[in-house]
């Protein structure tokens, strides 16, 4: 029988064929898959990032996508890795990437065949993606196909390259069609997809200059996962960079990124409010650059202001009473001054880790307070496992790899992670509970990751600083036991002081929601809904898709999220310019 050859190739193509023919006629898709199979659809068939589970579901929802999508010639994609036999989430299985097309587009996709015991060990589908790649009619001039720029030559009196590019920046008699808020690596990746479909974009940024946002973070930071996870879109980090990079290099890094992908950028610039006109189909948005006022009606607003906008400052009782400095961790940037001082910090994050380590480095006396149990992970190697799939292969088959994940299986995937980090790691937190560290491992031993995913913070890389709270050189204390704050520092519920000169805030943010309300007030809030977190289409709420707010758009997450999700935010702003998709829901 076909489906059981060794000739793993064979197999996979034959049950593309399968498919590709039950698309048509749809009785025999239901031998095409496990019973518990997943189907991660991003855009291809749905217009949607959703994630269907079971096959049951699987089957309703391709008969009715595909009617209108009509998805064809299906086929094992030969620029990318052939199929082959893999474990993923602890099950192997023959993962085969393909190529496809449908009415509007070509598309990507992968899939897992595993054998089914109860059938004959007939191949069927454990999981299967499939995600837009292109428009037709619009695609990415690269490679092959990029641009002559003859037009730049020919006329040696009219504009040259120089002049138009600095023309297009200015917007001094039109205005563009979208507007991103934030120039961090979020805002950079869709601006960067956007150009190369030609949409015009402009990035505006309340920072003085470009990569600010990652140049004014504390002194000692580097990047927490390696280069090869971090490159931006079309143009990769130079194969001499470290492995670990120091921000200051990655903040450099931003403004050739802007100059190299001519993209139009305003800094001191602040977005400071926005309302929609429902029937023009566009924004009115205030923008403050260096104290001047200008008013935009952009068809498309991006909020890529970092899932970590405003600052959460907790109310701690009797921190008003104390007379030394206290500064929120977004604030804090250098331990220099603090040479020889006492410092406390609160929150056991990455950055209150971070600061601890960088005023004890500069001599200071530091006490961290815990406020609630967190994850520890060594940078490495636990912390990078995750990544293994970029170890090797190309980048784009490992972001289709990453893309290609259910929520269910990467959950697990995610907790068999956490287990081995947990082995790894065991010297080092066995040594923290020692001294009275609470850990944490995430829901249902998620890890890392999915705190991040969940609720943005909750644990910390170990750099060090573990390890010099389990050698009592960076002291440790519970929030618990602390009574009130008093002029000279914490005043402990055993009735001694711990004096202090300065407390470190390291208490996180408040979430986006906050900022949509402020900057758009309360009924694009609700009709937005919660934004992050994982909800019912079991996909991030309201990342890279349309909201419930026509034009409205929201980019966030690591670098390697960011380059995936700006392809697919940016073809769905083509589309809808081209007219082929509805402008919001
Ligand atoms: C200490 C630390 C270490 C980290 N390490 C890593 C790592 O190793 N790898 C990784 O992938 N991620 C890391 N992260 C997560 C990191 O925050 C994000 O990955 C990254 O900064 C998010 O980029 P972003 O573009 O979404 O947002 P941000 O970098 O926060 O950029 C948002 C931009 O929006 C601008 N802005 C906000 N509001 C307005 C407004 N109203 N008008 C104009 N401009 C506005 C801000 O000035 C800012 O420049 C780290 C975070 C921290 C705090």
């Amino acid at each position: 029988m076909l489906d059981r050859t060794d000739d793993i190739s064979v197999a996979a193509e034959s049950w593309l064929a399968r498919f590709e023919g039950a698309l048509k006629s749809p009785g025999e898709l239901k031998a095409l898959f496990h019973s518990e199979s997943y189907w991660r659809d991003v855009l291809a068939l749905s217009w949607n990032i959703q994630t269907i589970n079971g096959a049951d579901a699987i089957l309703r929802e391709l008969q009715a996508r595909s009617r209108s999508a009509a998805p064809k010639n299906f086929q094992i994609d030969p620029g990318r890795a052939a199929p082959r036999r893999v474990a993923r989430a602890g099950i192997i299985s023959i993962e085969t990437m393909f190529k496809f097309e449908t009415a509007i587009g070509r598309g990507n996709g992968i899939i897992r065949l595993t054998p089914d015991a109860a059938d004959c060990n007939r191949l069927k589908a454990w999981t299967i993606l499939t995600t837009l790649e292109e428009l037709k009619g619009f695609e990415e001039q690269l490679g092959v196909a990029r641009p002559r720029g003859n037009a730049y030559s020919r006329d040696f009196r009219g504009p040259n390259w120089f002049d138009l590019r600095k023309a297009s920046a200015e917007y001094a008699d039109h205005d563009p069609t979208v507007l991103v808020i934030g120039g961090g690596q979020s805002g950079l990746s869709i601006a960067a997809r956007l150009k190369q479909l030609n949409v015009d974009t402009l990035i505006v940024d309340r920072e003085l200059r470009i990569g600010d946002n990652w140049r004014t973070r504390y002194h000692a930071l580097t990047l927490h996962n390696q280069v090869q996870v971090n490159h931006l879109p079309y143009m990769l980090f130079p194969p001499n960079w470290p492995t670990y990079i120091p921000k200051d290099k990655l903040a450099n890094w931003f403004e050739a990124y802007v100059e190299a992908m001519e993209l139009n950028f305003w800094t001191e610039t602040e977005f400071e409010r926005g309302s929609y006109d429902e029937q023009d189909g566009r924004w009115t948005v205030t923008l403050r650059r260096a104290g001047v006022t200008r008013t935009m009606h952009p068809r498309h607003v991006v909020l890529a202001t970092g899932v970590s906008g405003i600052p959460n400052l907790p109310d701690i009782p009797g921190l008003r009473n104390f007379t030394g400095k206290v500064v929120h961790s977004s604030q804090y940037d250098d331990g220099e001054n603090w040479k020889g001082k006492r410092a406390i910090v609160i929150g056991t994050g990455n950055s209150g880790h971070d600061i601890a380590q960088d005023l004890y480095s500069s001599g200071a006396e530091v006490t961290i307070v815990q406020r609630s149990p967190t994850l520890i992970v060594s940078i490495e190697p636990s912390a990078q496992l995750v990544y293994s799939p970029y170890n090797e292969g190309t980048l784009d088959d490992n972001d289709l790899i990453a893309t290609s994940m259910p929520l269910p299986l990467a959950r697990k995937s995610h907790a068999m992670v956490t287990e081995q980090s947990k082995q790894l790691d065991q010297e080092l937190l066995e040594g923290l509970e020692r001294v009275g560290f609470k850990l944490d491992f995430g829901e249902d031993n998620t890890g890392w990751q999915f705190k991040y995913l969940t609720r943005g913070g909750g644990y910390y890389f170990n750099v060090g600083c573990s390890d010099l709270i389990v050698k009592g050189e960076i002291a440790l204390k519970q929030f618990s036991d602390i009574d009130t704050f008093v002029a000279a520092g914490a005043r402990m519920k055993s009735g001694e002081t711990m004096p202090a000169d300065l407390i470190v805030l390291a208490t996180g943010y408040k979430r986006q929601e906050e900022l949509v309300r402020r900057l758009f007030g309360d009924e694009v809030t609700k009709r937005v809904g919660t934004i992050w977190g994982f909800g019912e289409e079991q996909e991030l709420r309201n990342m890279y898709v349309r909201t419930g707010q026509p034009g409205l758009w929201f980019i966030a997450g690591g670098l390697a999220q960011c380059r995936i999700g700006s392809k697919y935010l940016a073809l769905q702003i083509k589309a809808i310019e081209e007219g082929l998709l509805p402008h919001g829901r």
